[in-house]
């Protein structure tokens, strides 16, 4: 059971959770998902910087500030997601149940969890 829940942990990627929405119960694992929105911005001038994830990381899409040259980035997080932001941000769909219980209640059985979990209302547990 606890194997189960693993590989459905990983291989759900969130993908039906829309992204207009702060949060939202995952339709395919029941899972409750945040979007985070990010962005990235040269150290050096600090304009912003188009973006990717890859393997979970954000990374600009160029090696170097088309400004200034630089090839220093830090990672700005968003608290909400502006119009004039959407060309350069990036998103990430962060569990919040796993945020706040899962890496927690690791070892406890995947029906114990979710009985504890619908007990509890996880936006309390929210940021
Ligand atoms: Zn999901
Ligand atoms: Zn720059």
């Amino acid at each position: 059971m606890l194997f189960d829940f693993f590989k459905v942990k990983r291989e759900c990627s969130h993908r039906n959770v829309p992204i207009d929405v702060e949060e939202a119960y995952c339709p395919d694992c029941g899972k409750l998902v945040r979007n985070k929105w990010y962005l990235v911005r040269c150290s050096c001038c600090n304009i912003k910087r188009k973006s990717h994830i890859k393997y979970n990381d954000i990374i600009p899409n160029t090696n170097y500030c088309p400004n200034c040259g630089s090839t220093d980035f830090y990672v700005e997080e968003l608290s909400n997601i502006n119009f004039m932001d959407l060309n350069y941000a990036v998103y990430k769909k962060i569990v919040v149940q796993q945020d706040h219980f899962v890496t927690r209640q690791i070892w406890v059985e995947e029906s114990e969890e979710q009985k504890f979990l619908s007990m509890i209302n996880p936006k309390e547990f929210a940021y």
